[in-house]
């Protein structure tokens, strides 16, 4: 039987309970598919950091680079971990390490669950560029201190990264609905984005079956408010597409919604799938975080993974228990409930 290795990183707070879930649900959809699941769990978290000093060991990533794919709950609490050290300690290497520079996201409304603004039917697919833009961390300061101290951040757009950010927004596009929106602010940022939609004619001459379309991330965060509907494939930089997916996430009825993946295309490295949202102190362990965001993250591995039909098994029994209204309105129904409502749909 086909065996694929997946590392799972439930980490801190609510991401131990959504893992769990996630797992469930991925492995039954295997069982049901033909092929299997082998998960290897790894304690790597904020209180992993406590205990011994790092987010996770030196040879951490060459130990994750063995395995097909990587599913990680979130890092985050407790609190005396600064957000920086799970970053740097951990996602940041991930990410790096194994060339994921594709941040995917899909917003959509499942049925059942309202949104703020009632807007159903809109589909879309945000691509965030993960490894270059306004994340660089290229700058400094000078004259410290003093009246004349300025703070100098500098965005990199390299031609291989634009390239390949917008090769792999095409390819989604072409699977889907054949319609890509490229975001600049390229009226105010003239050398980056400029050169962001030079690269983005070119490669769209490939595309031609692609409509592209593009926006100022100001129009676009406007559209994906009044008119969701019109957008099929977004491909913003690294910080716009942070913005942009916060919208989306916050138009697709909140975190417990919002799933994501950080995709490797060349396939040379594992790509990590996790939900968007945090460990959630509040409500960790008392059982009643939404696993739906999880377990969408995992209908997108198995998707990775080339296991099309068990996806989507997933995302249609996700889909059969919002519409009856479990797991849709916040804090009714616990994690156990909604988990056993997918398994039993599957
Ligand atoms: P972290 O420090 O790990 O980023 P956070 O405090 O930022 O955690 P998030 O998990 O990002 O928290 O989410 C913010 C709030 O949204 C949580 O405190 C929680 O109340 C709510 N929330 C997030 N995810 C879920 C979920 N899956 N189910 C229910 N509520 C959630
Ligand atoms: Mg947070």
């Amino acid at each position: 039987m086909k065996t694929y290795d997946i590392a799972l990183i439930p980490g801190d707070g609510i991401g131990k309970d959504v893992t769990e879930s996630a797992w469930q649900v991925m492995r039954a959809a295997a069982k049901r598919g033909g092929f299997a699941l082998d998960g290897k769990r790894f304690p790597w978290s904020c209180a992993y950091y406590l205990e011994t000093g790092a987010m996770m060991p030196p040879d951490g990533i060459e130990t994750l680079r063995k395995f097909d794919a990587i599913y990680l709950g979130a890092v985050g609490w407790p609190a005396e971990v600064p957000d920086s050290v799970s970053l740097h300690g951990l996602l940041l290497p991930i990410r790096k390490g194994f060339t994921q520079y594709a941040n995917i996201r899909p917003h959509r409304l499942l049925p059942g669950v309202q949104g703020p603004l009632r807007s159903d039917g809109f589909d879309i697919l945000c691509i965030r560029e993960n490894t270059e833009g306004e994340y660089s961390g290229a700058g400094g300061r000078v004259h410290s201190g003093t009246a004349n101290e300025v703070a100098i951040e500098t965005a990199i757009f390299t031609r291989a990264g634009v390239e390949r950010i917008m090769r792999f927004g095409f390819e989604q596009a072409r699977a889907r609905r054949n319609k890509l929106a490229s975001v600049t602010k390229s009226n105010a940022q003239k050398h980056s984005m400029v050169f962001w939609d030079e690269v983005t004619r070119e490669i769209a001459k490939d595309y031609p079956d692609v409509e592209v379309s593009h926006y100022h991330i100001d129009a676009m965060a406007a559209r994906m408010v009044l008119a969701p509907e019109s957008l099929d494939v977004i491909v913003a930089s690294n910080l716009f597409g942070d913005i942009l997916t916060d919208i989306g996430a916050a138009i697709q009825g909140g975190l417990g919604y919002a799933a994501s993946a950080n995709i490797n295309p060349d396939r040379s490295a594992p790509s990590m799938f996790e939900p968007v949202h945090g460990s959630a102190p509040d409500i960790a362990h008392l059982g009643v975080a939404n696993p739906i965001a999880a377990i969408w993250s995992g209908a997108m591995m198995l998707e990775h993974l080339g296991e099309r039909h068990a996806a989507a098994e997933v995302m249609s029994a996700i889909e059969s228990i919002t519409a009856q209204g479990i797991g849709t309105i916040a804090g009714k129904d616990r994690t156990e409930t909604i988990t056993r409502a997918v398994l039993a749909a599957l």
